[in-house]
């Protein structure tokens, strides 16, 4: 198998063609399942991971993580890539992750959207949103500046165009940066400036930027809060109407082991949790404890802070979003999820604090020169273009130069690819191993004399996490207890006893106090993680019975006893 290399990023046939590799190469790993087709019929693929010699995925706890649902953010492929190649070669030598394996699943969605990426990815990238469906209307938009590679060099720049009345002048410090024009000033040599691209039906005086034909975001298309275009733009006609939020959906609901999720997107350096759209307070405690506790824990290993999306991260002080995958995990799902923003440009810079989206807002010329020096410096002045002279077929002659974003903001370069990504894979396993997990802890019959047998099956969560996962989960009734059955062959009767029998949740230690000091140590039963089965069986010849439990998040136990 050719190696797959983590300082490129793959188009579409590439990517599938590696996740099948992988399948080859460790089969008692990897199993490929198409959980539907994107827009333009491409497979969505899902690499179900797991030690399959002992035991099926869908019998034990599992974590959901998927990438690059955003047609630019193709890091998000890359991290799911670099987690699958890192779960596969450590299965054996690394004992974590042999344990995690053998006793947990991850269900890895490199590509949650495939068209889109394939755009980005082409020769001359064209920047969607999300997925390539048109909407909200089929025909082609009309007139106005068309962003697009006008020079065939693969880059997006910006165009400056010399203007009195124009916002930017050239930075006194800096001749390749642009600042803005002092509010009372005049006479100077100033610019207009522009995305790159074609103007089209130029009339000679106004410019617009015309709408994009393909205006979906499927992160706003999850059926959580979900709301129509004239609140919420983007998130298509109704919810989970596009068929790559449909794959996921349907798929999470079939796999009601799913105990958590994480999604890629970039970028910002962050992991965002819910709520996007109310405050902290709107949490059960419990699970805004646990959450900080999940978020410490991952500001620890990848190095990014962890916040709340509603309180840290909104596009405008005003405004939230709804309809995203991580919210519609937690609050419908009852599972703890997030979205992980890849990469921060700013931090590379270095430039400390930075408050995520206020800093395009508003921020010192300082950062901006750090900025450029890392360009110059880190990306032998990829990200930052000086100014050239350009022939534009509309506008004349005018200047292309700035930042070429792609691989610069929204994605790492290729050179800097694998370290940024090889934050995570610690975290993500981490987070699947705090999941419930039932085991069977005794398993026993006691001969009552006359044939008759009283079969005891005593089952535990030995995961840090309820078997119910979260506060929500249980408010709302999302799972059930365990579930124990006795199987009995011919010749045993059931004497007393429901065959199937639905017992309690099973608690874990998570929302346990951390410490025994004071009464806060003594309000929880101390055995409360556990749960006991009991029948009597009338067996004149002995024989062997099946006992099993099973929870919907937790997993299954089977065993044999023999009387
Ligand atoms: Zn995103």
């Amino acid at each position: 198998m050719p190696d797959c290399r983590f300082d490129t990023y793959y188009r579409y046939a590439d990517l599938v063609q590696i996740l099948r590799d992988y399948a080859s190469k460790y089969p008692r790993l990897i199993q490929l399942e198409s959980i539907g087709k994107s827009h333009e019929g491409r497979d969505i693929w899902v690499t179900v991971l797991t030690d399959r010699q002992t035991g099926a995925d869908h019998s034990r706890p599992a974590l959901w993580v998927d990438g690059n649902i955003h047609a630019a953010e193709l890091v998000g492929s890359s991290a799911c890539l670099y987690l699958i190649d890192w779960l596969c070669r450590g299965f054996e030598s690394n004992p974590e992750i042999g344990r995690c394996l053998q006793e947990r699943v991850f269900y890895i969605c490199p590509r949650a959207n495939p068209d889109g990426a394939e755009w980005a990815l082409a020769d001359r990238p064209r920047i969607i949103r999300s997925s390539t469906r048109p909407y909200p209307y089929d025909e082609l938009p009309q007139g106005g500046l068309v962003m697009e590679d006008m020079d065939g060099d693969g880059r997006l720049l910006s165009m400056r165009i010399p203007d009195p009345n124009g916002h930017w002048k050239i930075c006194p410090d800096e001749p390749r940066l642009l600042v803005p024009r002092e509010p009372a000033e005049t006479g100077g040599q100033y610019y207009r400036l522009l995305p790159e691209g074609r103007v089209e039906d130029y009339d000679g005086s106004l410019i617009r930027l015309q709408e994009k034909r393909e205006r979906l975001d499927l992160n706003r298309n999850f059926p959580v809060l979900w709301r129509e275009e004239h609140e919420q733009a983007g998130a298509g006609p109704f919810p989970a109407s596009e068929p790559e939020v449909r794959a996921i959906v349907n798929f999470i609901t079939g796999h009601p082991n799913i105990c958590g999720g994480i999604a890629f997107h970039s970028y910002s350096g962050v992991l965002l949790r819910p709520y996007s759209y109310q405050a902290d307070d709107t949490l059960p405690a419990e699970d805004l404890w646990t959450y900080q506790k999940i978020g410490a824990k991952g500001s620890a290993l990848t190095g990014y802070p962890a916040v709340s999306a509603h309180d840290e991260f909104r596009y405008h002080p005003k405004q939230v979003i709804t309809g995203a995958l991580d919210d519609w995990l937690y609050e419908h799902r009852g599972v703890f999820a997030w979205t992980v923003e890849i990469w921060s440009p700013q931090r590379q810079a270095g430039i400390e604090h930075y408050k995520y989206i206020d800093w395009y807002r508003e921020h010192p010329l300082e950062d901006d020169l750090k900025m450029l020096r890392w360009s110059d410096q880190q990306l032998q002045g990829k990200g930052y273009v000086d100014w050239y002279r350009f022939d534009h077929p509309q506008l004349g002659e005018i200047e292309l130069g700035g930042w070429d974003p792609l691989f610069s903001f929204w994605n790492p370069p290729p050179a800097q690819l694998e370290q940024e990504i090889s934050r995570f894979p610690e975290w993500v396993m981490w987070h699947n191993l705090i999941s419930p997990r039932l085991v069977i802890h005794r398993a026993q019959a006691q001969d009552l004399g006359g044939g008759l047998y009283r079969i005891g099956l005593l089952v535990q969560n030995t995961g840090w996490l309820p078997s119910y996962v979260t506060k929500k989960a249980r408010e709302k009734s999302l799972t059930r207890g365990v579930i124990c059955e006795i199987e009995l062959p011919a010749g045993i009767t059931l004497h007393s006893g429901l065959r199937r029998i639905e017992l309690a949740q099973l608690e874990g230690r998570a929302y346990k106090p951390s410490s025994p000091t004071g009464w806060a140590g003594q309000v929880s039963d101390p055995t409360d993680d556990r749960v006991k089965a009991e029948w009597v069986v009338h067996a004149p010849q002995g024989g062997q019975i099946k006992l099993s439990a099973r929870h919907e998040r937790a997993g299954t136990a089977t065993t044999t006893l023999t009387l």
